[in-house]
């Protein structure tokens, strides 16, 4: 078999502490996970029905890079979050063994353009362009749980220019880890090298070219870069 035309580079994230990397298979991340976040952005709650949407693998951006600022937007918004990276796989997976699919944890941005999306929700469009564009998810470097456990209660924050602009503690997520893998299996047959982001909390704002960001899973990741 020869492909057509040369085939593209599997994305995949470093795994800190190794040689190795994370290949990635998809980009899950859940919307309106922390209820001051549900707040700031005047939408509702419902606890039976997580909102999930993708970004492309291939949106990643390795830590410590440039993001350049995307296209057709006017307000690029920073979202902090959890990033949760899974070893294997399935359907219907139980919460309580939902951990023991994952491989490891970091950070993440999941960046929006938040006019599109602002607009695409008044027209009840979908989503993708707001969420799903090039270099959306600069994603820290991996840390394996089998090093550092299952984070569950740390603080999750983001500085921008040396300045705070979210922070809060993932212990206050809506769903848990453990219940978003459940709920995403019941959807999608999750597989080895499923990138997870677990949502924002309060404080989201604009980023402008030439700004820093340091976002912090504490004691687990940092990742730092700049928009240019
Ligand atoms: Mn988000």
């Amino acid at each position: 078999m020869t492909y057509a035309i040369a085939p593209h580079a599997i994305p995949s994230v470093p795994v800190a502490g190794t040689d190795m990397r994370f290949p990635l298979h998809r980009i899950y991340c859940i919307g309106r996970n922390y209820a001051d976040h549900a707040k700031e952005m005047g939408a509702e709650i419902d606890r039976k029905q997580p909102i999930f949407f993708n970004k492309p693998a291939d949106a990643v951006v390795i830590g410590n890079s440039d993001v350049a600022y995307p296209s057709a937007t006017n307000d690029l918004h920073h979202e902090v979050e959890m990033v949760v990276a899974l070893a294997t796989g399935g359907r219907d997976i139980a919460v309580e063994h939902a951990l023991e699919h994952v491989y490891a944890y970091g950070v993440g941005l999941d960046l929006t353009r938040r006019d599109l999306q602002a607009a695409a929700k008044s027209k009840g469009n979908p989503w993708d362009s707001a969420k799903g564009f090039d270099q959306s998810a600069p994603v820290s470097n991996l840390h394996r749980a089998s090093e550092i456990g299952h984070p569950q209660n740390c603080i999750i924050s983001l500085h921008v220019n040396g300045e705070p602009r979210q922070s809060s503690n993932i212990k206050t997520m809506i769903f848990s880890v453990a219940e978003i893998i459940h709920e995403l299996s019941k959807l999608y047959n999750l597989q080895p090298g499923d990138l997870i982001f677990t949502g924002t909390p309060a404080g989201v704002a604009a980023l402008v070219k030439g700004d820093r960001f340091q976002a912090e899973l504490e004691g687990v990741a940092v990742l730092e870069g700049r928009i240019v």
